[in-house]
């Protein structure tokens, strides 16, 4: 018995349908002509349209159709601290490597504060204050010229990494640093992936080296936490090419691919790192980016399980997280007490869309933890810049946001309301 008649109907199969339709009259055409050659019937032969070339994917925006709810959310429901910034920068790097204590600056406090008080931001973090001189200078322009609003990070100075004693001396850099009013620590993912034995030549050093246990663990002793970014995007290990999700980012930004040279592989990057959160269990980490493995909240749940001392932020994660939306869900409410709001937010920054400092990012972000709208951009560009996917807001409840856009960060940071 075929479909149709089953379905009580007249019996009316595929082929008549698409006849009917129209889709097989060219066929037909193409195929009587063929059998009779003399039929007698003069026509043109048959023209195929002219081909346009193929349009390249860096000129491909399209527009989505879907009439679907648009929610501006202006200001974050409660205020915020965003605890991954990047307000100042070194003002001399190698390889991937900073190697200066001296910053530069991307803002003015003025500049950004006036950002922050239409968005709702209690305080931004910033990340990368490096460390003597470069650090007391940022803690005197914006932490101290601004008290509440803006708080510093140290770095390590790996320009003295060669230093026979560098693991005593990096430990008492942060407890100086920690005296010169640095919060936390920051790991960029330059360990693991840039810094070598001879600092910018020769074998990578390993996340757990030995010569950075005194430092993990003066963190723990001062009680300062450790923001720590390692690995990266998991397609950013994998060949660039027409099967990697991330093609055009990575075709942008050619010297982001870990792929192949001697670069470790995500997952044993991800286990060095445990091996650290494991050793020094009083040190507390704020695994960055969605505990850099946002692609797989199944193992960032696994580690937050193992390791009581780690906790994690979403900075340049919305992307990942928004195309997910009822796991990401379901992972903010199991784990509300140990997710941080974080953007990543660079002023000026416009060559990383997904982190540009400005009102629209984090109008961005704010809608996607507020709201239940679908299909939306997770970064203010013509293309989307991770990767070409669009994102859903997963409408935490105002008991979740007061804790991921203030309290869990106020903790780790020792601040009163
Ligand atoms: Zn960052």
């Amino acid at each position: 018995m075929d479909a149709a008649r089953a379905m009580g109907g007249n019996v009316f199969n595929r082929r008549q349908w698409l006849y009917s339709a129209g889709m097989l009259a060219g066929a037909a055409r193409l195929a009587g002509s063929a059998q009779n050659p003399d039929s007698g019937v003069h026509s043109e032969p048959e023209k195929s349209p002219p081909k346009s070339a193929p349009l390249p994917l860096s000129e491909y925006e399209p527009k989505s159709m879907l009439q679907v709810t648009e929610t501006h959310v202006e200001r974050a429901h409660f205020p915020a601290i965003d605890i991954h910034t990047h307000i100042s920068l070194s003002t001399k790097s190698e390889k991937g490597i900073e190697l200066a204590a001296e910053r530069q600056y991307l803002g003015t406090p003025e500049e950004l504060l006036a950002v922050m008080d239409r968005k709702n931001i209690r305080a931004m973090v910033n990340l990368t204050g490096g460390y003597d001189d470069g650090l007391k200078e940022a803690v005197t322009k914006y932490d101290n010229g601004y008290p509440g609003r803006f708080y510093t990070f140290t770095e390590p100075s790996y320009s003295r990494f060669k230093e026979p004693n560098y693991p005593q001396l990096q430990a008492d850099a942060i407890e100086r640093a920690h005296r010169n009013g640095a919060k936390g620590l920051k790991i960029l993912k330059t360990l693991g992936l840039y810094l070598r034995e001879n600092i910018t030549s020769g074998t990578l050093v390993k996340i757990d080296d030995r010569r950075f246990d005194p430092m993990w663990d003066a963190c723990g002793q001062l009680n300062i936490p450790v923001a720590i970014h390692v690995s990266d995007p998991v397609a950013f290990f994998t060949p660039t090419d027409r099967f990697n999700e991330r093609y055009e980012e990575l075709s942008n930004h050619p010297d982001w691919s870990f792929y192949d040279h001697d670069f470790p592989s995500n997952a044993e990057l991800l286990e060095a790192r445990n091996r650290v959160f494991g050793r020094h269990p009083k040190t507390q980490f704020i695994v960055l980016h969605v505990g850099n493995f946002s692609e797989d909240l199944g193992n960032v749940s696994e580690n937050l399980n193992r390791f009581p001392n780690m906790t994690v932020d979403i900075a340049a994660r919305i992307g990942e997280l928004g195309r997910q939306p009822r796991t990401a869900r379901r992972f903010f409410d199991k784990y509300q007490d140990r997710i941080l709001f974080g953007t990543d937010a660079t002023p000026h920054g416009d060559e990383f869309p997904q982190q540009v400092f400005g009102e629209t990012l984090y109008e961005i972000y704010y809608r996607f933890l507020e709201t239940d709208d679908e299909y939306f951009d997770y970064a203010p560009a013509k293309i989307p810049p991770q990767g070409r996917w669009k994102i859903y807001g997963i409408e935490l409840p105002p008991a979740i946001l007061k804790k991921i856009y203030f309290e869990n960060a106020a903790r780790l940071l020792h601040l009163s309301a």
